[in-house]
């Protein structure tokens, strides 16, 4: 019957039981054992509750006797189950006990003697028969005499006490341990349950767990303790053992017998699994700054022969044998593959035994060591990172490390686009994958490739640099970067917490120089939002906010405006994020956010550009605005002033004063005829800013006086006798069309739509190592006596000392951007606005000559390439000075003068005689341009860029 009605629920469990999510997990950490109280019941104990000392008071007579036959009393212990009462071991001076070493017969006779002399201490309650000797053992001279415990239950004899059990010890001749598990004995009622139902009871609890189950053992009526909870009883009930599979298990479960409907009364898992955990030792963050062990986690094992992986806590487990597992370890894993490149990869056979730890230690050998740091490091950084961007694939693919490569140079490690490289050591530095800092920054190259939204974010180089110094940082909270890199000393390799700063800082050769503006910037948020929101959030709005502008972000400059959008709760930016305000404090500290304080203070100022003679002074307006008032550093503007001085001539300042929102005050009168040049300064809680913002190139153009058009072109409807030229016989990068605002070209024309300048689609960046010009048509200027150039001009260009952007009249050169004379020159032509140029071009038309023709050019190097020229509204004027009677030039004096008509609507802003000329406000000047207008560039900042031009001067030319 009982044959059939297995294979009948083995088949049943098998169809009735979809493969469960369990069945899906590898049998892992298995139970270790013990009983498991059927759903609904009270819990039952897992460990035993014990205690040395005062026995309990039932046991307190017995005890005394027992201690007082003894010769010497006080020399016991006994360790007391203070649920069962029982005393589970009792070790003192011992006892004589003659022959009961050599002897087994003698021993179990003085077992059964002691036994019942103190039935009341070891088995109370329980009658001879209910101890049955099951062991009588000599090992090394110790002699072992055990009975098991049996319990009466109505109508079906002795049956046996799970786990009751009462033992005693010689050796020497002499009992001197005690032990006893038994169960205090109570009357158990006649079954009412037959057998089989008590196997389909049982049954239908494992199929809840497992697909398959098939009956191994049973049903045998045992008495079952139920310890816990506060209860100690002893029940009647079917023990049935199933051999389960999906997973894997094998199931004693308990039935209760005396019920008649088959409820189970708990189950204990039989299959032992033995577990032990393996960790590395590996350097912490280099190998001189200290070693400690690591949990290898997810690491493939053999254990036995039988392949597995390590858990999150480096721990395994295999079906136990009772003998040690034969393990063997390498350094590969589902997420980590190391593969050494100096030879044959690390592997230790080891063995375990349940519950021991192994510590694999290769901290002598550099390639072992490097192999073993690889895979920490490697797990640790990638499963930090799946915190931060859990669903990215890569994270749960396998990471690829190469370490130990052979390397002329050393002192590096590189990302491939599909694995972590890293160089073997050399006289400076260390292997670079005993540096951990070197793993998590090269494992973010990685990620940083992995989260860029294709068409939104780049591989920007020195936006990648920064990014993996920040997923280091991220990980180790240390604005340290790689501690330990060179050999012998604490020294990082690079500073996060730094005052970096766009645009001065960045480095024309070295990517990682300039990422450190953006690295020291999310450093500065990590802070600001710890201290914000308290380390775990704030850390964590910094993690998101770092992966969120790696996604879209397409160089350091574009980051900003990621971050916000990050941050933003509302689709608008106007009015700030939820963090603007730490977001601001950060990255205007370095240069990346377009206002002059945190709470997104801005100035706006519409420069002026021809003047009319003897209506100074002049007056001029700058206009400041609050974004985010409800930033704590909302601080007004405290001054404003100028600097200005005549071509030629001596310096002059100014102050302006505060009406309103906004600041006025003057330009001077100056002579008919004056070339003017001037700065705005605005102090704002302590630093400077100033306009025009662009370090090489931080004056305003005036010119005084009445101008008359020669010829002028807007570049709207035709460019006529214009040529593009390029160093090769080619058209160079020069076009006609509307800028598009890339590589740092304006975004609109400065009148109308269209512009003349390198490369106005794609990238918008000029040619690499290429010349480029546009010349303008021969135009005779006639009879005029002081010709001028005027021009609206949005130049972005490299240092002059590699690129080298110039103007010239009939040939000769008549302005250069400026240029440090050194190879780390960062001194880069930038301007954030169209700018009036003016210059004199009557030197430049040769005696008895009346023609000029101006020529644009830009020479580039192989470095880095920005926008360059962009053009507009180009004339040719001449001026007329004013009459000398005249004191005053009026508006209508001088329109009497029957100059040329001034341009069209629309056209060229020249200015018309007589007529003041101030900028007209742009169409739609929105706070987009007030922000381009404010962008921050403080005089020490300057002065330290002049303080770099100087040091860099006496540094090698070499353009590495
Ligand atoms: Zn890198």
């Amino acid at each position: 019957l009982l044959r059939r009605l297995t294979s009948a629920l083995a088949l049943s469990l098998a169809v009735a039981s979809p493969a469960s999510a369990l069945a899906q997990r590898a049998p892992g950490r298995a139970s270790s054992g013990g009983l498991e109280a059927a759903p609904g019941l009270a819990a039952l104990r897992v460990e035993p509750r014990v205690s040395y000392g005062a026995p309990p008071p039932s046991r307190r007579a017995a005890w005394a006797r027992f201690t007082h036959a003894s010769a010497s009393p006080s020399s016991w212990q006994a360790l007391w189950d203070r649920d069962t009462l029982a005393p589970l071991r009792i070790f003192g001076a011992g006892i004589p006990a003659p022959g009961t070493v050599a002897s087994p017969h003698a021993a179990e006779a003085h077992a059964r003697a002691f036994l019942d002399a103190h039935r009341d201490l070891l088995a109370p309650r329980t009658t001879p028969a209910e101890l049955r000797l099951v062991a009588n053992d000599l090992d090394a001279g110790l002699r072992t005499v055990a009975f098991e415990q049996l319990a009466r239950v109505d109508g079906a004899g002795l049956v046996p006490v799970v786990g009751g059990r009462v033992s005693v010890r010689y050796r020497s001749d002499r009992l001197f341990v005690l032990a006893s598990e038994i169960v205090p004995p109570s009357p158990l009622p006649a079954p009412r349950l037959d057998p089989a139902s008590a196997a389909i009871a049982a049954a239908s609890w494992i199929a809840e767990a497992h697909a398959v189950a098939t009956l191994r053992e049973g049903p045998e009526l045992v008495a079952l303790p139920l310890v816990g909870s506060g209860r100690v009883e002893l029940r009647a009930a079917y023990r049935v053992v199933f051999d389960a599979a999906s997973p894997r298990a094998r199931w004693a479960v308990y039935v209760d017998a005396a019920s008649d409907t088959g409820a189970p009364l708990a189950r204990e898992q039989l299959l032992r699994f033995d577990q032990a955990t393996i960790a590395f030792d590996a350097p912490v963050r280099a190998p001189q700054l200290g070693r400690t062990t690591f949990p290898a986690r997810a690491l493939d094992l053999q254990v036995d022969g039988a392949a597995l992986d390590t858990d999150d806590a480096g721990a395994f487990s295999w079906m136990s044998t009772g003998m040690p597992a034969a393990v063997t370890v390498g350094v590969a894993g589902p997420l980590v593959h190391v593969v050494n490149q100096a030879g044959a990869a690390a592997t230790s056979a080891e063995s375990a035994s349940d519950g021991q730890s192994l510590l694999w230690s290769l901290a002598d050998d550099e390639y072992g060591d490097a192999q073993l740091s690889a895979f920490i490091h490697g797990s640790k950084i990638q499963a930090h990172a799946r915190t931060i961007a859990p669903t990215m694939p890569f994270l749960h693919g396998q990471l690829q490390i190469l370490p130990s490569e052979a390397d002329p140079q050393g002192c590096n490690a590189f990302w491939d686009g599909g694995a972590l490289n890293f160089f073997r050591q050399n006289g400076m530095c260390n292997n670079t994958a005993r540096v951990a800092d070197v793993v998590y920054h090269e494992f973010g190259h990685g990620f940083h490739q992995n989260a860029v939204i294709a068409g939104a974010g780049a591989l920007d180089p020195s936006l990648g640099e920064a990014a993996g110094d920040t997923m280091a940082v991220s990980y180790t909270l240390d604005a340290s970067m790689a501690p330990g890199f060179y050999l012998n000393g604490p020294m990082p390799l690079r500073q996060l917490d730094n005052t970096a700063h766009w645009p001065e800082d960045i480095s024309a050769w070295d990517p990682h120089e300039t990422g450190l503006i953006w690295g020291g910037a999310m450093w500065d948020l990590r802070r600001n939002l710890t201290e914000e929101l308290g380390p775990g959030p704030g850390n964590a709005l910094t993690d998101q906010l770092y992966y969120q502008a790696l996604r879209r972000s397409s160089s350091i400059p574009t980051t900003y405006a990621e971050i916000l959008a990050a941050d933003d709760d509302d689709g608008d930016l106007s009015n700030g994020t939820p963090h603007v305000c730490s977001i601001n404090r950060a990255f205007l500290e370095h240069g990346l956010a377009p206002m002059l304080n945190e709470a997104g203070l801005v100035l706006a100022h519409t420069p002026l550009s021809v003047l009319a003679p003897g209506e100074g002074p002049y007056p001029l307006e700058v206009t400041s605005k609050v974004l985010y008032p409800q930033c704590a550093g909302a601080k007004p503007v405290d001054s404003i002033s100028l600097s200005f001085h005549q071509l030629g001539g001596g310096p002059g300042t100014g102050t302006l004063t505060a009406q309103g929102s906004s600041w006025v005050g003057t330009l001077p009168s100056v002579p008919d005829g004056t070339s003017l040049r001037y700065s705005i300064f605005a102090g704002v809680g302590g630093d400077l800013t100033e306009l025009p913002s662009n370090p090489a190139d931080d004056e305003y153009r005036v010119f005084v006086g009445d101008t008359v058009p020669i010829y002028c072109n807007d570049f709207e409807s035709q460019i006529d006798g214009w040529a593009f030229s390029g160093g090769k016989g080619d058209k160079g990068d020069f076009a006609w069309g509307a800028p598009a605002g890339a590589s740092g070209d304006p975004d609109a024309a400065f009148s109308g739509q269209k512009v003349l300048g390198d490369r106005l689609s794609g990238s918008g960046a000029y040619n690499a190592a290429h010349t480029s010009a546009a010349t303008s048509p021969v135009i005779d200027v006639g009879e005029e006596k002081h010709v001028r150039l005027q021009v609206r001009r949005w130049l972005t260009v490299q240092d002059g000392f590699y690129d080298q952007a110039t103007i010239y009249a009939n040939g000769q050169q008549i302005w250069q951007n400026a240029g440090t004379d050194s190879s780390q020159g960062g001194l880069d032509h930038v301007d954030a606005e169209w700018r009036f140029e003016d210059i004199d071009v009557t030197p430049y038309i040769a005696p008895g000559t009346s023609t000029v023709q101006i020529r644009f050019e830009l020479v580039s190097d192989k470095t880095a390439q920005r926008g360059g020229w962009n053009l507009d509204d180009f004339c040719i004027v001449a001026w007329h000075p004013a009459p000398p009677s005249s004191t005053s030039s009026s508006s209508g004096a001088s329109s009497s003068s029957g100059g040329p008509a001034p341009a069209s609507e629309g056209g060229c802003a020249c200015a018309a005689p007589g007529r003041r000329v101030a900028d007209e406000p742009r169409t739609g000047a929105a706070l987009a341009a007030l922000m381009a207008l404010a962008a921050a560039t403080r005089r020490k900042r300057a002065a330290r860029v002049a303080l770099r031009v100087q040091r860099r001067r006496a540094g090698p030319r070499s353009r590495a």
